[in-house]
């Protein structure tokens, strides 16, 4: 049963946005261990016991959102997966 009140409609709504939380993990199957992400992006991106790169954070920062994308764009074998 609708009670026929009207709902007033906003005529401004803010909107905050937050930085997009890009994700970005390495496939150590296809890493080659090229360096080219650990030196691009070190703050995403390091060595790990296989000396293979790994991400440091499975969450990026929105301020390393920009290196990781030129890593993923750079990484030879595309075994940077981001999202
Ligand atoms: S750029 Fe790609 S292949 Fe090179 S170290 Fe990073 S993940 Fe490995």
């Amino acid at each position: 049963m609708r009670c026929g009140a009207v709902r007033p409609e906003p005529d401004l709504v803010k909107i905050r946005v937050r930085g997009d939380v890009v994700k970005a993990r390495v496939n150590q199957d296809l890493c080659i261990s090229c360096g080219l992400c650990v030196s691009t992006c070190p703050e995403v991106f390091n060595w790990n016991n296989d000396e293979k790169a790994e991400a440091i954070n499975d969450d990026v920062p929105s301020e390393h959102e920009d290196c990781v994308k030129d890593a993923a764009d750079g990484c030879p074998t595309d075994a940077i997966e981001t999202e």
